[in-house]
């Protein structure tokens, strides 16, 4: 079990599936800087984050709730849950808002199956099920919270706090995806590589 001042961000998931080092940045060193893609981000979520609740019927929609988990050490905020009654009792289901389309890594799985698993140790149930609003395509799409999803999210959070607890910044790997990276500014993936060049070549000419 952690203790509150132990829990690590929610959002620090999608910062280390997308790349290590990113997340490192962002949550041991503090570094932040805003680019397009988290400037569409931010302005989708500050019309999201209303903090209000509305029933209708059988479904009542909470929005921006904050949920956490002390078995995970894990804090966060979920964009909408919908609490809908059914024959067999209360059907829990997040659905996370994204500005974009669907990506070619986990990392939006991961921030809902957290959410998932937050929301079953607050409220000691199961949430079989999440949903994501993309802008982009204006669709909703549902998934199911399988248990490989479940495990390889365990892991993920396992990694953050580990590289939160030791304060380890990985090293720099330029790759296309940096390119659409906020920190490239910061982090100068280029130059590590051309260091890395620098010091082989040294060590060449050196034996
Ligand atoms: S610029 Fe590339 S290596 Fe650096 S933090 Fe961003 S994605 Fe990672």
């Amino acid at each position: 079990m952690y203790t509150e001042d132990q829990f690590i961000q929610l959002s620090a998931l999608q910062h280390y599936v997308f790349c290590p080092r990113q997340c490192a940045l962002i949550h041991v060193d503090d570094v932040w800087n805003d680019n397009v893609f988290t400037v569409r981000g931010n302005i989708l979520h500050e019309k999201v984050d209303t903090d209000t609740y509305e029933t209708r019927g059988t479904l009542k929609t909470v929005r921006a709730l904050k949920i956490h988990s002390f078995r995970l050490g894990l804090a966060g905020k979920c964009d909408v849950v919908e609490f809908r009654e059914t024959k067999e009792g209360i059907e829990i289901l997040p659905v996370e808002f994204k500005a974009g389309q669907p990506k070619q890594n986990i990392s939006d799985e991961v921030q809902l199956c957290a959410q998932a698993l937050c929301l079953e140790e607050m409220l000691n149930t199961r949430v079989m099920r999440g949903a994501f609003f993309y802008g982009k395509i204006r669709r909703r799409v549902q998934m199911e919270l399988g248990d490989e999803l479940r495990r390889r999210t365990e892991e993920i959070i396992a990694a953050v706090h580990d590289v939160v607890e030791r304060k380890f910044i990985p090293q720099a790997k330029y790759e296309p995806k940096c390119r659409s990276c906020s920190l490239e500014d910061v982090c100068q993936p280029k130059a590590m590589n051309e260091r890395k060049l620098l010091n082989y070549l040294k060590e060449l000419y050196q034996s």
